[in-house]
This record gives C-alpha cells, sequence and structure tokens, in this order.
C-alpha cells in the first residue's frame, strides 16, 4: 500500500441491532478514514451509544460486518482484547477509581496488561498530565477533582494505552457549563494531533468547528452525513432539518 493511500480505519457495512423487537440500527454502513475526525449527532434513542459500543464489542451487531484497524469482529480468530487495546473509549460517566491517585488512574492499564513497565507508563502519564493541563493534580486523589478535570484525567486515561482510535459518547453531557470549554479544548488539540475519532456530541459549535464529517443518526438510520458547512447550513433530509431546529 503506498504512503499517499487513504487507510480505512473502521469499516462498517450493513449493520443491523435489535433488542427485542426493537430496531435500534438499521443497515448501518460508514467507513471512518485514519485522521479523521467524525461526529455523530442525533436524538436521544437514535442508536448512537449502541454503534459506538459495537466498535469495541461491549454489544454485539445481528448481522453485517465490523472491520477495525484490519480486525473483523466477527471473525473467530480476532482477539477482541488487541482491538479493545487500540481503541480508547470515553463516556459521559468518568468511571476512575475514586480512591486512587490521578496518576495512579492513568498509569493502571498500561502497566496491568503489560504494555509498559511502571516508570515508562509514569513518564508517560506525567505527559499526558500536561497535555490535558493538569500536570499539577498527578498525586491528588480523583475524588477531590471537579467533574471536568474528571473527564480531562479519562481521557488522559485513554491516551495512555497509546490508542489509534479514540471513540467519545457525550463526554461534556454531565459536566456544568463552566466545565464544559477545558474539555472541547482538549478533544480539539487531539484531534489537531492527527488522532482518528467518533465523537457522540450535542455541541454544535463544537462539531462545526471540529468535524470532518458529521453524522445524523435517527430511528436506528444514518439520515444523512456530510462535512458540517453542508449538514448543518444545507440539510437536505426533513428529520435533520427538524432536529437542528430544536437544537441551535
Ligand atoms: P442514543 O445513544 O442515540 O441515545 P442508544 O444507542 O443508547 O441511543 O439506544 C438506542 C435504543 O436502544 C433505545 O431505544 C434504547 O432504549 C435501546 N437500548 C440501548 N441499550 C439497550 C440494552 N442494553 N438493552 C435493551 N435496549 C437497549
Ligand atoms: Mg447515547
Amino acid at each position: 500500500m503506498s504512503e499517499a493511500q487513504t487507510k480505512v480505519k473502521v469499516h462498517v457495512d450493513k449493520v443491523n441491532k435489535s433488542y427485542g423487537s426493537n430496531h435500534v440500527l438499521r443497515d448501518i454502513s460508514l467507513d471512518i478514514n485514519e485522521n479523521e475526525v467524525v461526529v455523530m449527532i442525533g436524538p436521544s434513542g437514535s442508536g448512537k451509544s449502541t454503534f459506538l459500543r459495537m466498535l469495541n464489542q461491549l454489544e454485539t451487531p445481528d448481522n453485517g460486518t465490523i472491520v477495525v484497524d484490519g480486525y473483523d469482529l466477527s471473525h473467530k480468530g480476532t482477539d477482541i482484547n488487541k482491538v479493545r487495546e487500540n481503541i480508547g473509549m470515553v463516556f459521559q460517566s468518568f468511571n476512575l477509581f475514586n480512591n486512587y491517585t490521578v496518576l495512579e488512574n492513568i498509569m493502571l492499564a498500561p502497566v496491568e496488561l503489560g504494555k509498559m513497565d511502571k516508570e515508562k507508563a509514569e513518564k508517560k502519564a506525567r505527559e499526558l498530565l500536561e497535555t490535558v493541563g493538569l500536570a499539577e493534580k498527578a498525586d491528588v486523589s480523583v475524588n477531590s477533582l471537579s467533574g471536568g478535570q474528571k473527564q480531562r484525567i479519562a481521557i488522559a486515561r485513554a491516551l495512555a494505552m497509546e490508542p489509534d482510535i479514540m471513540l467519545f459518547d457525550e463526554p461534556t453531557s454531565a459536566l456544568d457549563p463552566e466545565m464544559v470549554g477545558d474539555v472541547l479544548d482538549v478533544m480539539k488539540n487531539l484531534a489537531g494531533s492527527g488522532m482518528t475519532m467518533i465523537i457522540v456530541t450535542h455541541e454544535m459549535g463544537f462539531a462545526k468547528q471540529v468535524a470532518d464529517r458529521v453524522v445524523f443518526f435517527e430511528s436506528g438510520k444514518i439520515q444523512e452525513s456530510g462535512v458540517p458547512e453542508q449538514v448543518f447550513n444545507a440539510p437536505k433530509n426533513e428529520r435533520l432539518q427538524e432536529f437542528l431546529s430544536k437544537v441551535m
């Protein structure tokens, strides 16, 4: 493969998922390229979280194909733990270990999974704390942090595994408004560094600024997708028009 060739990091083809009679994802097909930042928008219950969770097999599709970093998730021989090590995930709830220090939280996965020795993991953790603007918090307990600080630590923790792809599921939805900007700034910088990112968010200003592509989910379907200017300024799909009239 030549260097210039675009590399597909995530390939999703005709994926369906139902919970009982609730058909949550309907024939979803989507390719995401290396270095691309894709923002997913859409009403609550439209299947955005289910889609993200399928990419690291927290959910299994009923049918269709998902290939992440060249690994076909439905192949029996695929080591899902290897795939997961390459995918960082950040949720609305931070899921940090509250009784540990900030540094311990960030070092835990790379050390436990044998990716780094303690010395290297600590060096990496301190670099990441600089990156998220919280170097001075290394030795405090996570308990003492604000929500926005916790979320920046959760991002640092995900990055400690040196993932190729970062998934964000409404990372700022649980935060007080004054905390949102700092977290979005960290994500903007990460996007600028070339990280492949898939982000579910209701922050439309952020989406406009940072997304290479915006994907609108509604009723388990991708109803429209395109560059931000098209999706926000010239939406074709009626449901997207209605959604935007409510959120913008
Ligand atoms: P979104 O993230 O867009 O709000 P979700 O992917 O969370 O949407 O949910 C899509 C639909 O799937 C909703 O109807 C939700 O109730 C349902 N759902 C999600 N997870 C489960 C689950 N584990 N079991 C049963 N139903 C679920
Ligand atoms: Mg969701």
